[in-house]
């Protein structure tokens, strides 16, 4: 009987779980995870702490689920060691559990800058349960927040404490947030979205240092900007981005770039250890390299494949790719592939702009194959674009049609059609 060894439970690790029990219903399989209910939804935190959502309607799978499949799962535990010779895993520090296929599923971790006064009470991160949790409690006696990141997580923590009507300040170094999935004009029709629904937004500044409250110097008080202006806030929310969890390769034979490199069955360099989801850096379809993506979708199907090819059916990952698709203060956006290249005229690109109505769509071609859009405002056709862009649809025959109102399915010649859904 193959015993199988689960580090994380969250999308990635829940992947594996299915795919292994679709092959192997008998194999012994345990899921170590430190959360106490690791299965909920990681991107509805923000509607947790807006009171949109409940811990049991953002469960991902419900709590049977772990005994339904077979799960020994092992939460509150925290993998501490992986001893390759022996194939074992070190819980806690002390006890070890012995492994024939072992998956490491162990995420991302928030990324916190070194900064003085960021030992204070009132400063979360916005990436856990208990994160959230903490936001909760100390909501009752908060006014003002300030949010530090601009990116996908701070703007969906600025959503979240708005529509609990707290005050926020979002500050983003960059000159404009989101600014890894959109370009200018849709960053700043984004932010004027979010300046009619109430946040503050400062570009082109971070944090240098976070002060204490006049009355209590262990409490956050305010915080000071890099050109000194002060800000008071009772509440800090760090939110600049997640970094893959990587320790527990540290200084092994694994081979880590900036996540843990997986191949196309999501093997890591060393025999029986596989890794995916926000850990590792598998493959994007669209460059045709190994990157680190850190979606929901990526990791639960890079945990799907890594568990058939554990269970020993041998299944290729076809690969993810940039993609954001999110609705963050109703404005609906959808993002993928490449959006914002620095060698413009490498490519040949289509805008639509509709300020008056938040819509701006842009499409970016090289060689007559879609290799990136942003569609903001407007997002109907999405599919079909990720489609053409996924297949690398030659689309020269409509290229001139591709923003027109009347595109769609129907309108399209069927060659094409049956190219978008060709399985590759
Ligand atoms: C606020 C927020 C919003 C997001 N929104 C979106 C979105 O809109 N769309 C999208 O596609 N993605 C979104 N994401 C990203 C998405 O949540 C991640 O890509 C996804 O959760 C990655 O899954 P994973 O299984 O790789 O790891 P994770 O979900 O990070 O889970 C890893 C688990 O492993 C546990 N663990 C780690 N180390 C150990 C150890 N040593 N021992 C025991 N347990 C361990 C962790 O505690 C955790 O439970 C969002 C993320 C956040 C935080």
């Amino acid at each position: 009987m193959t015993k199988y060894v689960i580090i994380g439970g969250s999308a990635g690790g829940i992947g594996a779980v299915e795919a292994i029990r679709e092959v192997d219903p008998m194999g012994e399989l345990i899921v170590i995870s430190y959360e106490q209910v690791p299965q909920y939804s990681r991107p509805m935190i923000s509607e947790y702490v807006s009171k949109e959502a409940t811990l049991d309607t953002m469960k991902y799978r419900s709590d049977q689920f772990w005994k339904n499949k077979n799960v020994k799962l092992l939460t509150g535990r925290a993998a501490t060691k992986i001893d390759f010779d022996k194939k074992q895993v070190e819980l806690d520090g002390k006890q070890r559990i012995d492994y024939d296929k072992l998956l490491i599923a162990t995420g991302g971790k928030p990324f916190v800058p070194k900064m003085e006064g960021a030992d204070k009470t009132g400063i979360f991160t916005f990436t856990e349960l208990s994160s959230a949790e903490g936001i909760e409690a100390k909501l009752e006696t908060s006014k003002n927040a300030v949010v530090i990141g601009g990116g996908l997580i701070g703007v969906s923590a600025s959503e979240a404490l708005i529509k609990r009507k707290i005050n926020v300040t979002l500050v983003e170094l960059k000159d404009n947030i989101l600014n890894l999935i959109l370009d200018k004009t849709a960053s700043e029709l984004a932010e004027k979205v979010l300046t009619d629904d109430g946040v503050t937004i400062i570009t082109g500044q971070s944090v240098q240092r976070i002060l204490g409250r006049k009355d209590n110097q262990a409490a956050v008080g305010g915080v000071v900007m890099t050109d000194g202006t002060q800000i008071p806030c009772d509440l800090v929310v760090v939110a600049i981005g997640v970094i893959p969890r990587t320790e527990l390769v540290k200084e092994t034979p694994v081979k880590v770039n900036r996540g843990i490199v997986v191949d196309r069955l999501m093997r890591t360099s060393i025999p029986d250890v596989y890794a995916c989801g926000d850990v590792a850096e598998a493959h994007d379809f669209l460059i045709n390299q190994t990157r680190l993506l850190p979606l929901w979708p990526v990791a639960h199907l890079g945990g799907r494949v890594a568990g058939y090819n554990m269970a020993g059916k041998k299944t290729e990952y076809e690969g993810g790719t940039v993609m954001s698709s999110l609705k963050y203060f109703d404005l609906p956006v959808v993002t993928v592939g490449t959006v914002n290249p620095e060698d413009l005229d490498a490519y040949e690109i289509l805008i639509e702009l509709k300020p008056e109505k938040t819509v701006y769509k842009k499409i970016l071609l090289k060689d007559n194959v879609i290799v990136g859009f942003i569609f903001l405002g407007a997002i109907e056709n999405a599919g079909i674009f990720f489609r053409l862009l996924k297949n690398h649809v030659d689309v020269s025959e409509i290229k001139d049609r591709l923003l027109s109102e009347d595109f769609g399915i129907i309108t399209m010649p069927e060659q094409l059609r049956q190219k978008m859904f060709v399985v590759n």
